[in-house]
């Protein structure tokens, strides 16, 4: 019998997430105050006070695995071990000699990887007494995990979704209304970066560098909240690794190991969830030729076009300062379907590991990614969301090659989420309607205009 899908037992799931911070071969760049621009001790905390004790604790940690709370552990189990598939339909549609793996996190309640986070975050604010947590969404992925997340914990959940989502994406509005959670659209008139941009423009469509400033500056004038984020930061590439940690265990399950690890990179966390807890073997010499290839749009190509230098995180220079390849913080990307991939910088983890040379970056127009997308959908039958289609298409493409070539390569992919509020931009594809959108070179270069000018040292 071939065996397409390998679970794993709950009473197997890891109870330790993975720290990458102590096996980097050099140190991560600091990061530096917004305001003075000066570099931060090395050992924290994380600048404004906005984030729980715990988790500015564990963006600093060098222990290599921390122990995730058995609290949170229960709460995983409503959901997880998720399960690892063999892609079978796929390899025998493709006529590749190559195996294809996807872990697929589209079984949360959520609908992707982003619970991980949510609910050690929204744990650890409960348990720090505080009442309410503030964060912003895109598209709404990160929001609806959150506010699931708070209902778990009895937090209240107050979120700013970026505001053209907002009228295009009822769906996902109305989940988060359903978990309990309060929703703004960004920029809105409940904060001073807010009110400032709606004055110069009463149609201000957001964007996310837009509603981080908004939710950094409501959780800042709040005694009673946190901020939380859900993407970017080393914690919560930290919390995902819970991902990799399990398909660990379930390829020793299926006898393979991976020679190509592939997924798409919005701030970096689904996909470093999954191929950190493997770069190990790269880094100790027990695999390393592992290929580990991240994807992200062409219309927001910051690993494969922008610069390596220091740039906000968010639109209004709320947030710290980080060395990171950047589109710049107020450049703002052509509406693409992936709206969880629209983000002007990227993961401090994965750019100084891809600055190393450790890992590979590709960038993918959007239209391929859909084709890739339909694919799957007609061989594995799920419906995969805009930014792991961008997954699926490299994937697709190094199998391809494995057929030209006849090796028969391992490739695992890192398949993020199910696309079921994502079906207007599938009907564009099956139309014919949906557009691919060239590098914007000049609002790019606009944007780089305003990076911050950071003192030496
Ligand atoms: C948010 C999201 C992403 C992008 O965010 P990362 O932090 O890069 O993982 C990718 N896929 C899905 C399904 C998402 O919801």
């Amino acid at each position: 019998m071939e065996r397409a899908m390998y679970f794993l037992d709950q009473k197997d799931m890891p109870t330790h997430w993975y720290n990458v911070l102590p096996d980097l071969p050099e140190p991560l760049p600091p990061l530096r105050h917004p305001g003075t621009k000066e570099p931060l001790p090395r050992e924290g905390p994380l600048p404004p006070p906005i984030f729980t004790d715990a988790v500015n604790k564990q963006e600093f940690s060098t222990e290599r695995y921390i122990e995730i709370p058995e609290e949170v552990q229960e709460a995983y189990r409503t959901y997880r071990p998720t399960v690892l598939h063999r892609a079978y339909r796929l390899e025998k549609a493709l006529d590749t000699p190559a195996k294809i793996f996807y872990k697929y996190e589209g079984t949360s309640q959520a609908g992707s990887h982003k619970p991980n986070t949510a609910l050690a975050q929204a744990y650890y604010a409960k348990k720090e007494g505080v009442k309410r947590l503030i964060t912003e969404t895109g598209a709404g992925q990160w929001g609806s995990a959150l506010a699931m997340a708070c209902a778990f914990f009895s937090l209240e959940c107050k979120v700013f979704m970026v505001r053209v989502s907002y009228h295009q994406k009822p769906g996902r509005r109305i989940l988060m209304e359903t978990w309990g959670s309060k929703i703004v659209p960004s920029p809105s008139s409940d904060t001073e970066v807010g009110r400032r941009l709606l004055a110069e423009n009463p149609e201000h469509p957001g964007s996310l560098g837009i509603a981080i400033s908004e939710a950094i500056q409501a959780a800042f004038g709040d005694d009673e909240a946190k901020y939380s984020i859900g993407s970017v930061v080393n914690h919560v590439l930290l919390h995902q690794t819970i991902i990799g940690e399990e398909t660990r265990k379930q390829m020793e399950m299926a006898d393979a190991y991976p020679d190509i690890i592939v997924g798409c990179v919005g701030g970096g966390s689904n996909f470093a969830g999954q191929f950190l807890p493997w770069i190990r073997d790269k880094l100790s010499g027990k695999k390393p030729d592992l290929r580990i290839i991240c994807v992200e749009p062409k219309a927001c190509p910051t690993l494969t076009k922008g610069p390596y230098t220091w740039d906000f995180g968010d639109e209004a220079g709320l947030a710290p300062i980080v060395l990171m390849y950047t589109l710049g913080h107020t450049f703002v990307p052509p509406g693409v379907h992936a709206g969880g991939l629209r983000y002007h910088g990227m993961s401090p983890i994965i750019c100084h590991l891809y600055k190393l040379g450790l890992i590979e970056a590709q960038a993918v127009h959007q239209v391929a990614t859909f084709e890739a997308g339909v694919k799957f959908a007609r061989t594995e039958g799920i419906i995969t969301a805009p930014e792991p289609c961008h997954d699926l298409r490299v994937a697709i493409d190094e199998a391809l090659k494995c057929k030209e070539s006849g090796e028969a390569k391992t490739i695992l992919i890192a398949h993020s989420g199910h696309g079921h509020f994502d079906l207007a931009a599938y009907d564009e594809y099956l139309s014919g309607k949906l557009v691919d959108y060239e590098y914007p070179e000049e609002k790019v270069k606009e944007a780089l205009a305003h990076l911050p000018q950071v003192p030496e040292g």
